[in-house]
């Protein structure tokens, strides 16, 4: 007889199938904000036995108890921080993937993973222009793809003979994402920070640094952002491209937020150079519609990764034999992981049955949004545009308000349930901002909560 915890339940199916039907078919996703309170206190007490319970009675509390203190960021009302909107498609092939352990660590176990999975990063890398034999996987998060990719690049100029290992440092602009000073604080790595005129690292800037620093020798990679967090600016890629080749230095782009607006044929050009990278990172997590967690990680040449990422173990070894097809490719070699989850195959189905273009149209809502989004704020006497959005990131002032204001304002917009707009800050001062991701986001929303900062 089969293992209770592995017999088929109808009625446990049922429920929680049934939960995942009315979730999703929530017409708008509320931003399911109970209240400033976190869970009650006790909610949980004693909810794990020795016997189990029932699954309605643990749904229930899930419902009652937990999901009324977590935010909807898959709401057109999220506009702070980054957002998310999982197509609808992404969101069903998620629960595929999670009626099973699908394996997606090597071709031996998880070919049919692995060749959608790559389908799906091809047509990342043609959007950027990255050549034939390109690839890599994806991993969890912008953050892990950042730390794997400046892994790489430290290896590869030791294995060239370049900078000492112990000393390495990456050139960065003050505007790179937190995650990549982190990336570098646990890889034993130190920032060259440049510093930059107007929030958008350039080519001539990097030149500057790195003949003027005593450190610049030590230096082996560069990062560009395609698409800073707090601002939506994309860095002058061709030409800090051109400056890594003179020196040869690794070209590393962060596009984990902007990197989808390749889609967009308006914007495409303001990413020129960015097929220059040795890597890339671009998070469909964020603006490309898949659930999380999803980042895509792309070398220009993937041997450089997999040398050193590769696990052996003689238990492992198997996943390495030579006499595996020409096409094998194992995706825990790319990155620092072994055993992964398919998380590619939710992008990789959505993107195969929506198509390319509803994904441009859905990109394009969100640059149109913050367009109009702009026009409004430029507009409104009590508000000041900081400056026209590059992407879909809008920063603005209100003149008076200091950092409380703007906090007072963002807690009432979420208690009454309109939206979630958190403040940041621009050149030391107190800053509002929006950050327009989902296609529905609505204009009047925007004007209602601008009218709201009167
Ligand atoms: C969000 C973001 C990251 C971090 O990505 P996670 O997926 O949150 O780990 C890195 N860089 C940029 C530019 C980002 O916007």
């Amino acid at each position: 007889m089969n293992h209770p915890m592995f017999t088929y339940d109808a009625r446990m199916t049922e429920l929680v199938l049934d939960f995942c039907r009315r979730r999703l078919a929530l017409d708008p996703v509320p931003l399911d904000y109970g209240g400033l309170e976190p869970p009650r206190q006790g909610a949980l007490d004693g909810l794990i036995t020795e016997e189990g319970r029932d699954a309605e009675e643990v749904l229930g509390i899930f419902v009652d108890e937990l999901s009324t203190s977590i935010l909807s960021t898959d709401c057109s009302r999220y506009m702070a921080f980054i957002p998310s909107a999982p197509s609808k498609a992404s969101l069903l092939f998620d629960m595929v993937v999670s009626s099973a352990a699908y394996p997606a660590t090597s071709w031996f176990e998880a070919a049919g993973v692995v060749v959608a999975e790559n389908q799906a990063l091809r047509c990342l890398a043609d959007l950027a222009g990255l050549p034939d034999g390109s690839g890599g996987c994806f991993v969890a998060g912008g953050s892990a793809g950042n730390l794997s990719a400046l892994v790489v690049a430290r290896e590869t100029a030791a294995a060239r003979g370049g900078a000492a290992v112990h000393r390495a440092r990456v050139a960065v602009s003050e505007e790179a994402h937190a995650s990549v000073q982190l990336a570098l604080r646990v890889a034993g790595m130190e920032a060259l920070v440049v510093p930059v005129a107007d929030h958008r690292l350039t080519g001539a800037e990097l030149a500057t640094a790195l003949a003027s620093n005593p450190a610049s020798h030590d230096v082996v990679a560069v990062v560009g952002t395609a698409g800073t967090t707090n601002g939506g600016i994309v860095d002058d890629l061709a030409g800090i491209g051109a400056v890594a080749a003179e020196h040869r230095l690794w070209f590393h782009v962060d596009g984990a937020y902007g990197g989808a607006a390749l889609l967009s044929p308006g914007k495409r050009g303001l990413f020129e150079g960015i097929s220059l990278a040795d890597s890339l990172v671009i998070d469909p997590h964020k603006w490309l519609f898949a659930p999380y967690d999803c980042a895509a990680l792309i070398y220009r040449e993937p041997r450089l990764a997999s040398d050193v990422f590769t696990q052996h173990a003689s238990y492992l070894d198997v996943m390495h034999e030579e006499d595996q097809a020409a096409e094998a490719w194992n995706p825990g070699d790319f990155a620092f992981h072994l055993t992964r989850r398919a998380r590619g195959l939710p992008f990789w189905f959505s993107l195969a049955v929506n198509g390319l273009a509803a994904y441009r149209d859905a990109v394009e809502r969100a640059l149109e949004t913050a367009r109009q989004a702009a026009v409004l704020i430029d507009e409104a006497p009590h508000l000041e545009l900081i400056r026209p959005p590059e992407l879909s990131v809008v920063l603005f002032r209100r003149p008076g308000w200091d950092a409380a204001g703007y906090r007072a304002w963002s807690s009432e917009l979420l208690r009454s349930q309109r939206a979630l707009v958190t403040p940041s800050a621009w050149e030391g001062e107190a800053a509002a901002r929006f950050a327009f991701l989902h296609p529905d986001t609505s204009i009047d929303l925007v004007r209602e909560i601008v009218d709201s900062m009167a």
